[in-house]
């Protein structure tokens, strides 16, 4: 029997244990880097199968390491996330969320579970390859810092370095069954842009007494978006919006200050870096122009993800071998943002995705909302095609 072969036989005995766990996993899900339970599960899982987890990196993440023969030839890595997010789940299901108000609303539990079997595959067969294969089960993917950034701090990274990691997201823009990649510039960074404008409130009919924070606030939003359009090159998809704005002012009401809140987006670092303080000149400058003042707190978050292209196209042409060149799509960027960034600015990284959409079931909920749920025949490949992956690279 070849590899492939044993791969998948592998994956077939062991495919129902995946939806189980997955499911277990989705009744009990956390926030973000609040995963003890889900932790505790994971390094369980991992105990039986035989393999000897390092718990508490990152605080609530779990580390594991199979070694093959010959383990110091290659290492690659693997990662899932684990966390939740806090929406109440509206889903009619027997493995329906027992935490009120948290809910597996991203398919972290599909990741994580996954990631779960794509472990118990490799450590049977570990007599039949040559290198290493390390596991990040992260916490904190939803929340800043991020917590493969935690994960990074904390040496998940090191000794060795691995030569590559690999990450996978449901997508229910694509029907179960088909694998997406994208080479090269994939998703963006995302900060987190907090614009205080302070003026001196007053009488609607006077304003000549007043600064009108209102106004500043308005040429500020108007002015911001001039940075897209007049100093980002037109070849790099970039955005900034304010999809906050507070002025507790009335009809006769001059307000003291304004507040507004928005996101701002990069697919370039450098761009990302002056773009941040152009937002922050511009904004101070105008504010005080018009006689007010403008404090900006910028909050960073991910950063800019880049597919490793060859990589990828290994990646890509283990999926291929898998699934069927029929079911194998190149998707577009995406200017949302993913903390698996953080491992692609250190060493070459891939991050692809798992359809999970069916139609005839009702299952094409976008992520992030109360009926999101996935097909769970990607569940079948999920594992297998990881651990294909992974054993591809090794045997280059
Ligand atoms: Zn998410
Ligand atoms: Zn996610």
């Amino acid at each position: 029997m070849s590899l492939l072969e044993i791969v998948k036989s592998l994956s077939l005995k062991y495919s129902n244990d995946v939806v189980a766990m997955r499911r277990h996993l989705h009744a009990h899900p956390e926030l973000s880097y609040q995963e003890y339970e889900t932790a505790k599960y994971v390094a369980a899982q991992l105990r039986s199968f035989g393999i000897e987890p390092q718990e508490g990196i990152a605080t609530t993440g779990v580390l594991a390491e199979i070694k093959g023969k010959n383990p110091d030839k290659k290492l690659v890595a693997l990662r899932g996330d684990m966390d939740a997010l806090p929406i109440t789940e509206e889903n009619n299901i027997s493995y329906k969320s027992k935490n009120e108000g948290i809910m597996h609303a991203c398919g972290h539990d599909v990741h994580t579970a996954s990631l779960l079997g794509t472990a118990k595959i490799l450590n049977e067969i570990k007599d039949q390859f040559e290198g290493t294969i390390r596991f990040l089960f992260q916490p904190g993917e939803e929340k800043n810092p991020g917590g493969a950034s935690y994960m990074i701090r904390d040496g998940a990274l090191e000794n060795p370095r691995p030569a590559t990691i690999i990450g996978q997201h449901v997508f229910p823009m694509l029907p179960v069954g088909k694998i997406g990649f994208r080479e090269g510039m994939y998703m963006a960074s995302a900060d987190e842009i907090y614009l205080k404008v302070i003026g001196k409130g007053g009488h609607g009919a006077a304003p000549d007494l007043a600064i009108d924070p209102i106004v500043i606030a308005s040429h500020i939003i108007i002015r911001l978006q001039q940075i897209i359009s007049r100093n980002a090159s037109p070849k790099q998809p970039t955005v900034l919006t304010f999809g906050n704005i507070i002025g507790k002012g009335a009809t006769n009401i001059i307000p003291y200050e304004v507040n507004i809140a928005g996101t701002f987006r990069a697919m370039n670092e450098e761009w990302r870096n002056s773009a941040l303080e152009k937002i922050k000149k511009m904004a101070e400058l105008i504010a005080e122009g018009m006689g007010g003042k403008c404090e900006v707190d910028i909050s960073r978050g991910y950063p800019y993800l880049e597919n490793n292209p060859e990589l990828t196209r290994i990646i890509k042409s283990a999926a291929v071998e898998y699934v069927g060149e029929e079911n194998v799509e190149d998707i577009d960027i995406t200017l949302g943002a993913e903390d698996f960034s953080y491992y692609s600015q250190v060493i070459p990284a891939s991050f692809y995705r798992l359809g999970t959409r069916n139609d005839a079931k009702g299952l094409s909920s976008y992520v992030h909302t109360p009926t999101f749920n996935i097909e769970e025949d990607a569940l079948k490949i999920s594992s297998r095609l990881m651990a294909w992956m992974a054993l591809k690279q090794l045997s280059i």
